[in-house]
């Protein structure tokens, strides 16, 4: 039996995929580098330059970090675009929909002096015509803002789903269950903003899930963009009864007999099956 694994053996991969780039990331990505877990940040670049803030209906004032600030914060995990301004996308043309998504993408390279990959839609308005502009300004994905409730990845890497919202009642069962479970290439991929661990007070619940998580030692941590480019090169793989063969540009992964084995890049595997 052949099975696909993450890198380095790993047999599921881990995610937070966190919106706006606000000062309780702070104490958020504290957490995470506490655990050693990855996340992504999904920012708006104009709002970041002018400092935007807005009062949330408890009261509590939700301020965006400046860019020098992002740069620091989020060292090691990965940062996306969520448009220049966050609009409410269903009211906008094509021009100024790729307007949105090109200038931010081109912003954030400047700030963070990196490619910039990922994307996600700011509230919940989705199309086939924006993810099309996604896909046409450079992305590798397009996340929208609905969960799958699912730890199996989605194959539609431009109408892409988290697994689940931080707000979802169930979201400590579903991480037990995703503990627990020997599914192909599995992902627990947790969507939200992390004012709403302040005001809904769940630093305590998040933080839970972060430890259990980190101490499954069969568990990856990863950004989206790593996890999607994996994807996309795993599922290209070819495999036949006796070969596996790795067209990508990446290290795969694989349980082949019980055995864990990785194949290079360009490379093919022979499979020696023990029982024949
Ligand atoms: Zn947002």
């Amino acid at each position: 039996m052949i099975k696909k694994l993450y890198p380095n053996g790993k047999e599921k991969a881990f995610n937070l995929t966190y919106d706006d780039g606000i000062y309780d990331d702070y104490k958020f990505v504290e957490l995470l580098n506490k655990y050693n877990l990855k996340g992504t940040f999904n920012l708006n670049s104009k709002l970041m330059k002018e400092n935007f803030s807005w009062t949330h209906e408890t009261g509590k004032i939700i301020k965006r970090i400046s860019p020098q600030e992002a740069v620091c914060l989020y060292k090691g995990h990965e940062v996306a675009s969520h448009t220049l301004t966050h609009p409410y996308m269903n009211n906008l043309t094509k021009k100024e929909i790729l307007k949105e998504l090109i200038d931010d993408k081109k912003n954030l390279e400047e700030i963070f002096k990196k490619e910039i990959l990922g994307f996600a839609v700011p509230f919940d308005f989705y199309s086939k015509e924006i993810s099309e502009c996604v896909k046409e300004t450079g992305f590798e994905y397009g996340r929208i803002s609905e969960e799958s409730n699912s730890w199996i990845p989605s194959e539609d890497y431009y109408f892409w789903k988290a697994s689940i919202i931080h707000f979802n009642l169930n979201l400590e069962n579903f991480v037990n269950e995703f503990i627990k479970t020997n599914d192909e290439l599995a992902l627990c991929q947790i969507l939200g903003h992390s004012y709403d661990l302040e005001v809904e007070n769940k630093w305590n619940l998040i933080e839970n899930i972060f430890k259990k998580i980190s101490e499954s030692k069969n568990i990856l941590p990863m950004t989206n963009i790593e996890i999607i480019k994996y994807l996309k090169a795993i599922r290209s793989v070819k495999i036949s009864e006796n070969k596996i063969i790795n067209n990508s540009d990446l290290e795969l992964w694989f349980e082949v007999d019980g055995k864990k084995i990785s194949v290079q890049p360009k490379k093919e595997f022979f499979i020696k099956w023990d029982n024949v």
